[in-house]
C-alpha cells in the first residue's frame, strides 16, 4: 500500500519549487514533490532568469513586481544566496514602437514600478561603448536584476524541505489516477501507487501529455530556442547591463565567469519538440548570427569569444501567457505550465498564487481569471502589446 498525501506536485523546476515552498508555509498538510530527473533539469535550469517588470498588463505587471522583491529579498528570509544581482534593464525600442514602450511604462508606473522612457542620448550616457541612433528610446528600469537559476531552484526546495515538504529526485510519475471525476493517485514509473488529496501538475513541457488521457490535446506546445554565450574582449568597459532590444531582436545579459548570454526575443521560427529527445547542442550559424546583431549595437562584440551555447525548452501558449488552474471536470487536478521564455520572473507569484487556490486562501498578484484554460475557446484572447511573445 503507497503512501498518501495532502498534496503531490509532479515536477521541480521553478514552479513546482515555488509551489511546494508556499503551500507548506501555509501549513497544507503532508506536501510530495516529485521530480523525475533532478531539479531544475527542464527548462528552469537553463533559464536567464531575468528578473524584469516590463509588462503591459496590470497582473503580469504586478505579478511580476511582487516576485522581484521575493527573489530580492530571498537571502535576507531565508538565509540562502541564490545569486542575486540588481543590473538594471534597458528595453530599446525603435521610432514605430515608442508610443507602446511610452504607454506601457505610464502603466508599469501606475503599479509602482520604478521606470522610465529615455532617449538615444540618455542611452549613450548609460551605456557610452554603445551605438544608438537617433528616433530610438528605451524603457530603462533600474531596478531589474537576475538570479542564478539552479541556486534559486535548490534554494526554495531546500526552504520546502525545512518546513516538512518531502522531495523525491529520479522519480517520474507515469500517469495520474482519475476517478469519477476526481483524481485520486499518482502512478510511479516503478509502479508505486501514491495518493493525494490534490495533485499539481507543474511539469513544465511535459505536462501536456500527462494530462493527455484526461484532458484531451491542452494548448501547450514544447520549443526549442538556442542561446549563445561570448566573452566580451579583456579591457570592455562595457556596464554589465539587462538588454531586451527590439531593433536587433535580441535580448542579452550578464552572467557567470564574465560571459554574455544572448538570444532571440521572438519565438516564432524555433521548432515544436519532442522534450524527452531534443538537440542541446546550439547551431554555428546561430552564434554567428547573435555575434553580428550584438555587435551592431555593442561594436567591441565582434572580437568576443564564443563559448558555444545550448538549445532549451520554451512551454507555449497561443497567447505566450500560461495555463493555470483547474483542470475542468477534474476535481483535485491543478495545472500550471506554458510560461514560455518568462516565467521564472514570475515563480514567487505563482507559487502564492497557486497555494492560494488549492488551499482556498488568498492567491496575492495571480488573478485565476487571467490564466484559465478556457480563455482559448473565446473569441478574442488578449495579447501583449507586443509582437514578440517573450515580452508578454
Ligand atoms: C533558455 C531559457 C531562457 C529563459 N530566460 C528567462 C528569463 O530570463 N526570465 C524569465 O522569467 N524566464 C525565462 N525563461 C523561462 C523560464 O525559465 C520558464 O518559464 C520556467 O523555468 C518554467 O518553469 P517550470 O517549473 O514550469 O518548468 P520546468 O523547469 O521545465 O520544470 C518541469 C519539471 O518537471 C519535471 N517532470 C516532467 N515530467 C515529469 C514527470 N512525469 N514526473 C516527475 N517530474 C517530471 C522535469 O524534469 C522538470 O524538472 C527562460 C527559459 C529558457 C529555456
Amino acid at each position: 500500500m503507497g503512501r498518501s498525501f495532502d498534496a503531490v506536485i509532479i515536477g521541480g523546476g521553478i514552479m513546482g519549487a515555488w509551489i511546494a515552498l508556499e503551500l507548506a508555509q501555509r501549513g497544507a498538510g503532508e506536501i510530495l514533490l516529485l521530480e523525475k530527473s533532478s531539479p531544475g533539469a527542464g527548462s528552469s535550469g537553463k533559464s536567464g532568469a531575468i528578473l524584469r517588470q516590463h509588462y503591459s498588463h496590470p497582473t503580469s505587471i504586478c505579478m511580476a513586481r511582487h516576485s522581484l522583491d521575493r527573489y530580492a529579498r530571498f537571502e535576507e528570509e531565508f538565509g540562502i544566496d541564490i545569486g542575486f544581482h540588481r543590473t538594471g534593464m534597458v528595453f530599446i525600442a525603435g521610432a514605430d514602437s515608442a508610443a507602446d514602450i511610452e504607454e506601457n511604462v505610464a502603466l508599469q508606473r501606475q503599479h509602482g514600478v520604478d521606470a522610465s522612457v529615455i532617449g538615444a542620448d540618455e542611452l549613450q550616457e548609460l551605456e557610452p561603448t554603445g551605438r544608438f541612433t537617433e528616433g530610438e528610446c528605451a524603457a530603462w528600469e533600474p531596478e531589474a536584476g537576475y538570479v542564478h537559476p539552479l541556486r534559486a531552484v535548490y534554494g526554495c526546495l531546500e526552504v520546502a524541505m525545512r518546513e516538512g515538504v518531502t522531495v523525491r529526485t529520479g522519480v517520474a510519475v507515469r500517469s495520474i489516477e482519475v476517478v469519477q471525476g476526481r483524481a485520486s493517485a499518482v502512478r510511479l514509473d516503478d509502479g508505486e501507487r501514491v495518493e493525494a488529496g490534490h495533485i499539481i501538475n507543474a511539469a513544465g513541457p511535459w505536462a501536456r501529455k500527462l494530462l493527455e488521457p484526461h484532458a484531451g490535446d491542452l494548448p501547450l506546445r514544447a520549443i526549442r530556442p538556442e542561446q549563445a554565450y561570448f566573452e566580451p574582449p579583456s579591457g570592455s568597459i562595457e556596464k554589465r547591463t539587462i538588454y531586451g532590444d527590439m531593433v536587433t531582436g535580441l535580448y542579452w545579459k550578464p552572467e557567470a565567469a564574465g560571459w554574455t548570454r544572448v538570444g532571440c526575443l521572438s519565438f516564432d521560427a524555433d521548432p515544436e519538440v519532442d522534450p524527452d529527445h531534443y538537440d542541446e547542442g546550439v547551431d554555428g550559424r546561430f552564434i554567428q548570427r547573435c555575434r553580428a546583431r550584438l555587435s551592431e549595437r555593442l561594436p567591441h562584440y565582434r572580437r568576443s569569444a564564443s563559448w558555444g551555447g545550448c538549445g532549451a525548452l520554451y512551454t507555449v501558449t497561443p497567447d505566450a501567457r500560461a495555463i493555470i488552474g483547474p483542470v475542468a471536470g477534474i476535481a483535485g487536478l491543478t495545472l500550471v505550465s506554458g510560461f514560455s521564455g518568462h516565467g521564472f520572473k514570475m515563480g514567487p507569484a505563482v507559487g502564492c498564487g497557486v497555494a492560494g487556490m488549492v488551499t482556498g486562501t488568498e492567491t496575492g498578484p495571480l488573478e485565476p481569471e487571467f490564466f484559465t484554460v478556457d480563455r482559448f475557446s473565446r473569441v478574442s484572447t488578449q495579447g501583449g502589446r507586443y509582437s514578440f511573445g517573450i515580452l508578454g
